[in-house]
């Protein structure tokens, strides 16, 4: 690449003209689509292998029957699905039976919740909180400063056992819910089963850290 490193966040160039939507677009100096076509091909090969095909297929099938209203055209498509009912869809194309839920204990009532529609929907749903375990967080080397309440016992998260008593019910697919940031890079590290995002925690903007983002201009220039 002419650039150092890819920065597709940085592209000036509206959509419909960007090099990886058309094959005649524009390209920056910093353009990945133009500059790592072998790399593309390596990717390529990846979608090639079993378990990559028919996941990254359904993924897409997925993505499309988000919207209605397709025979209109990109500009008329609208969104008709939750994440919820995508993440249920999605597994049902998938022909899994078994899903695992980690969720923080800062949203239990929701890891409920979101447990009995899934059950409803006739998963089996292997659910565990971040606090499975209970071992002290002293374990990991935090000093009593470093606790949420010092003085007090306090139970470390634990999303490596986490996803060790996931990977040990044999979960064809995880659902991760309010894990906190590098928590959730854990589980991900030893999770077997592929993983999804149902939300992520933020404790400010209740788990919409994207509000910050919207609010950039306003409450939250102080951000930029
Ligand atoms: S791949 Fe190239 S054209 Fe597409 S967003 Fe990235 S820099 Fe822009």
């Amino acid at each position: 690449m002419t650039h150092e490193f890819s920065d597709c966040a940085r592209c000036p160039f509206a959509i419909a003209e960007r090099l990886c939507r058309n094959p005649n677009g524009k390209a920056p100096d910093f353009c990945p689509t133009r500059d790592l076509s072998q790399l593309t091909k390596s990717s390529l090969k990846i979608y090639e292998k079993v378990e990559y095909a028919e996941f990254a297929k359904q993924a897409s099938i997925q993505e499309a029957e988000g919207y209605a209203d397709r025979d209109l055209g990109y500009a008329q498509v609208r969104p008709t699905k939750t994440r919820i009912e995508e993440i249920a869809e999605f597994a049902q194309k998938m022909k899994y039976r078994r899903l695992g839920l980690a969720f923080c204990i800062g949203l239990r009532r929701e890891a409920k919740i979101v447990a009995e529609i899934y059950s409803g929907k006739g998963f089996d749903v292997v659910s565990v909180i971040c606090k499975t375990g209970c071992r002290d967080k002293e374990l990991i080397g935090l000093s009593e400063d470093q606790k949420i309440v010092p003085q007090e016992p306090e139970a470390m998260c634990n999303p490596v056992l986490q996803a060790m008593v996931l990977n040990q019910s044999q979960t064809e697919f995880n659902i991760m819910l309010g894990l906190c940031v590098g928590h959730d890079s854990l589980f991900l590290k030893e999770a077997e089963a592929p993983c999804t995002v149902l939300a992520v925690k933020d404790r400010v903007l209740g788990h919409n850290p994207l509000a910050a983002i919207y609010n950039i201009d306003s409450y939250y220039r102080s951000l930029k």
